[in-house]
């Protein structure tokens, strides 16, 4: 059996007001087929927590096995509700995107201490007040 190489993992929220924005970022980049995924209610968080984090770190090695990616793009977004499962609370934007910040590179310096190869990109899509969607 013979596996395709991708270029990337994208490690994403299913939150679903940001779904059709993402999918939308894949067309217009012609994505589709270029990508391993880890996709859950805010994965990056799962890196962070003691009780998940070797698995996630497991994952990524099965995908460079599978399929030899090059970079991770960590897909974040705003008024997370993975983040208010794990208790976070923000006193506004700024303090939510600064924690976001924080807690990003840590999962980074994480991923790169098992596999230093990878390249690194973090996004962030921002939730307006209607649910809008853009990039930060
Ligand atoms: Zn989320």
């Amino acid at each position: 059996m013979s596996h395709q190489d991708v270029e990337n993992i994208h490690i994403i929220c299913t939150d679903p007001r940001i779904q059709k924005f993402y999918h939308d970022w894949l067309e217009q980049n012609n994505l589709w087929g270029k990508f391993d995924t880890i996709k859950h209610e805010n994965p990056i968080l799962s890196f962070l927590d003691p009780k998940s984090k070797d698995i996630y770190l497991e994952r990524i090695g099965n995908y460079i096995k599978l399929h030899n990616p090059k970079k991770i793009i960590l897909i974040d977004h705003t008024n997370c509700g993975a983040y208010n499962l794990y208790g976070y609370n923000f006193t506004d934007l700024e303090n939510e995107l600064s924690i976001h910040h924080v807690n990003n590179k840590k999962v980074v310096d994480l991923i790169a201490q098992s596999y230093p190869n990878f390249k690194f990109e973090i996004k962030t899509i921002i939730i307006g007040a209607n649910d809008e969607c853009h990039w930060l």
